[in-house]
């Protein structure tokens, strides 16, 4: 059993397959982990096996066998060719759950362990939970649950004592996390302020780890849980080139949906970022 913090929106989760606007199997990379692979190789079904052979080939850049040890051909217009016309996995129509990978059985789930707890969320980046996290009033509200056999993919491993990170920001992770929840739960300011408000103040966090200061987070963690930042530490177009670029440098995927609202986020950001530095600039007139 596996001792596992989620948030209560999580358990409301059902994939709405066919009738999604998007679908994580058109446009995103389709993993298949190792054991899957081989199960693929057994399988008894002829038909299926020939799609296998087809479609499924090994990764030369494999970074966890539990993830990526192969891969799905993805047919010229980037869709999963083992979505039938319906939008439906044929692997799971004819051969059962147990037959999908690691990434397709979990996703959008992630699961981080974090000072030896479990702790699952689900990725905005499919609709279907992005609807359940952002319409959802009580997002934040988490409870704990026991959870059966082993999590196949573990995203971020982080126990904050560990040797490895003393004299890194990471040894400050829990208190650094709680400022931030505590800000976007608490309504001292609209949304756009809180979130340039964290965004300074990280800046800051970062500035003084990369002059070798890491000894004095404690510090500016207790400044900010006093007083907060004045905004304007970003300009718009510094946080427009940083929003475009970790896009471009984490995520390079070809789903229409995601390029659009990305897009679209990043334009917001912008505007968003010479309003509130124009509003900074008055206030300090
Ligand atoms: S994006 Fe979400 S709702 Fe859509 S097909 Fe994938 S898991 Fe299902």
């Amino acid at each position: 059993m596996n001792k596992t913090v989620e948030p209560d929106y999580l358990a409301h989760f059902k994939c709405i397959g066919g009738d999604c606007e998007d679908s994580c199997c058109i446009g995103w990379d389709v993993d298949i982990d190792h054991k899957t692979y081989q199960s693929y190789k057994n399988v008894s079904d002829l038909r299926m096996k020939k799609q296998f052979e087809k479609f499924i080939y090994e990764n030369d850049w494999i970074t966890d066998p539990n993830v990526d040890f192969a891969k799905v051909e993805l047919t010229p217009d980037k869709k999963c060719p083992f979505l039938n016309a319906d939008k439906l996995c044929i692997i799971q129509k004819h051969l059962g759950e147990k037959y999908l990978s690691n990434v397709c059985t979990y996703y959008p789930r992630t699961v981080n362990k974090v000072n030896g707890v479990f702790e699952m969320t689900l990725s905005p980046s499919c609709p279907e939970a992005a609807r359940l996290i952002l319409l959802n009033p009580n997002a934040m509200k988490m409870h704990e649950v026991e959870k059966p056999g082993k999590y196949p993919i573990i995203t971020f491993d982080v126990d904050q004592k560990s040797k490895q990170y003393q004299k890194t920001l990471v040894a400050y992770f829990s208190e650094v996390r709680s400022i931030c929840l505590d800000t976007m739960m608490h309504s001292y300011s609209p949304i756009e302020q809180r979130i340039y408000d964290l965004a300074e103040w990280v800046d800051k966090l970062q500035k003084i780890h990369n002059q070798k200061k890491t000894h004095q987070t404690p510090e500016l963690l207790l400044k900010f849980r006093n007083k907060g930042f004045e905004p304007g530490i970003f300009t718009s177009v510094a946080l427009k080139d940083y929003s475009e670029n970790m896009v471009r440098v984490l995520l390079p995927v070809d789903s229409e949906t995601y390029t659009k609202f990305s897009d679209e986020a990043s334009r917001g950001d912008f505007e968003l970022g010479e309003k509130i530095g124009r509003a900074s600039c008055r206030e300090r007139e």
